[in-house]
């Protein structure tokens, strides 16, 4: 644990100007793309002091998160708006049973990227025959575009993607090419086929969308552009992540992301939702969609999460979304190494104002000091100097790291709270359902797969709360791309033509 005061940073010359800098916020010190820290600064050490306190997350306040996240899930099925968490159902009621054939197209439209995909499915025996898939960057405009816009680019993928299907796919002649269309933004599911578009989220503010059907909007610039393809499912990533890890494996209950944004799903009885409102199941359950990152019950916050969340496209909501995931991380991180330069003169005399720019430190880079094992720390300093053009000694790395880890190890552990929660919930409801015997937790997400400690925080975090010999049977796996594979098994179950699985 880090205590001294962090010595100001070795005398920084000139750093090149930001793009567009110069919009210092504190006026007077700014010269050179240069903002001037306080003349007599604090020590930085009481302000990582109260950071950590804040954070803290010791089992009591994991505890409370649990049981609030299991409470927040009832309010949330027994009525719509009844907490939280939307708690929304997802019209997926069989789970894949290994039998489905023929080929089937998915379409992932996450955050940071939209993917395309497609699967020959031979079967119980043969399984996956061959995939292939590609994976296109949303040029930041389009978050900002319109639906028309958002939905053309996606269609004119996928066009391109299909154009190039080639000799280890087939599709029967007279068949369209049906797609699982996965969609990771809060639907109300009208059916496996529709859903209507509650709000974006991720930094999303796509104008027209909100409200309208998402499957007709693709099906719309689809025919704009001439695409004779068909929408079959519509799910969501975790939703496509639950099935994907099932074709696999029958103890999958639970799939949880952690990306971009996060959410988590699972398999409920439907004689534990009292709003179906007739709504009837043949087999007697159904995967409900949590919407998750809106929780905020009892969530250890800092006063840097409420200024980002003040100043977000969306304040006021998705408060665990914005304290565990990848989208907030880097920016909670950003700003409390702000506080310390202005306040502690964590950089030296003066810092360069890049650093004031929202969402300049992004989670991989913290991720990457993290993994800096150097005795100089000299990764930290090359990520500092190249990302934010800060100078720094040795001193005020070690700061950074400290700062790094508290807030990764605030959302690992967080997030293993709520996977408690979902896990406890069901627990109560059908006793010896979870606990005592194999239960998978199927994981996706850039978050979760790439932060080593993050997941290490995470895992410690279900054994703290569980103890050792219920997490014993809990098994947290990563379900790589599992998804896609889980849209278009979904798209397969659900298929406008005649099968014999
Ligand atoms: P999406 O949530 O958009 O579907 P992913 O599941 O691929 O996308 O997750 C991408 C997110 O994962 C990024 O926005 C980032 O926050 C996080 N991420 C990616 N790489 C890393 C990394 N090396 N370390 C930490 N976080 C990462
Ligand atoms: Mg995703």
């Amino acid at each position: 644990m880090l205590v001294a005061s962090a010595s100001p940073a070795v005398g920084s010359p000139c750093l090149p100007r930001s793009p567009g800098g110069g919009r210092g916020r504190r006026g007077g010190g700014a010269r050179f793309g240069m903002i001037a820290a306080r003349s007599a600064p604090v020590s930085v050490a009481p302000i990582l002091k109260k950071l950590q306190k804040d954070c803290d997350t010791p089992v009591p306040v994991l505890r409370h998160v649990a049981d609030a996240m299991a409470a927040d899930m009832r309010g949330g099925l027994a009525a719509d708006g009844g907490s939280d968490l939307k708690m929304i159902l997802s019209y997926v009621d069989s789970l894949p049973s290994g039998n489905e054939k023929g080929l089937f197209y998915a379409l992932d439209l996450g955050g940071t990227n939209f993917r395309v995909l497609r699967v020959q499915l031979g079967g119980k025996e043969d399984r996956v025959l061959a995939t292939e898939f590609d994976q296109v960057t949303i040029p930041q405009e389009l978050m900002f575009s319109t639906s028309e816009e958002l939905f053309d680019f996606i269609a004119s993928g996928l066009a391109k993607f299909a154009d190039k299907e080639g000799g280890k796919f087939h599709l029967p002649t007279g068949r369209k090419r049906e797609i699982g269309f996965t969609f990771s933004f809060p639907v109300k599911q009208i059916s496996i086929d529709s859903g209507i578009l509650i709000k974006w989220t991720k930094g999303f503010a796509v104008s027209g969308t909100a409200g309208k059907d998402v499957v007709a909007c693709l099906n719309e610039a689809m025919e704009r552009r001439g695409l004779d393809m068909r929408v079959s499912a519509l799910v969501n990533d975790t939703v496509a992540t639950l099935a994907g890890a099932r074709y696999w494996d029958n103890d999958v209950m639970v799939a949880v992301i952690l990306g971009t944004g996060t959410n988590a799903c699972y398999v409920e009885r439907t004689d534990a939702i009292p709003k179906l409102n007739g709504y009837v199941s043949t087999s007697g359950r159904t995967i409900i969609n949590t919407e998750w990152g809106a929780f905020s019950n009892g969530l250890p916050l800092t006063e840097f999460d409420r200024e980002m969340d003040a100043a977000s496209i969306n304040p006021g909501e998705q408060i665990y979304e914005k304290t565990i995931s990848g989208m907030y991380l880097g920016e909670i991180v950003r700003r409390a190494l702000v506080r310390m330069a202005e306040e502690g003169a964590l950089f030296g005399k003066s810092i360069p104002d890049k650093l004031l720019t929202p969402f300049l430190l992004r989670t991989p880079d913290l991720c990457s000091m993290q993994k800096d094992e150097s005795d100089d720390l000299q990764k930290v300093g090359s990520v500092l100097y190249d990302v934010a053009g800060v100078e720094s000694n040795l001193g005020a790395r070690k700061v950074v790291v400290e700062v790094c880890d508290t807030i990764a190890k605030r959302g690992g552990r967080l997030a293993g709270a709520g996977i408690v929660g979902i896990l406890q919930k069901m627990e109560e409801d059908s006793e010896g359902l979870i606990f005592g015997k194999r239960t998978v937790v199927a994981m996706d997400g850039g978050l979760y797969e790439n932060y080593s400690q993050y997941r290490g925080y995470m895992h410690g975090a279900v054994t703290e709360l569980l103890g050792t010999e219920l997490s014993r049977n809990v098994v947290i796996e990563h379900s790589k791309d599992g998804s896609g594979i889980g849209a278009a098994l979904l798209a397969a179950a659900n298929s406008n033509y005649e099968h014999d699985f």
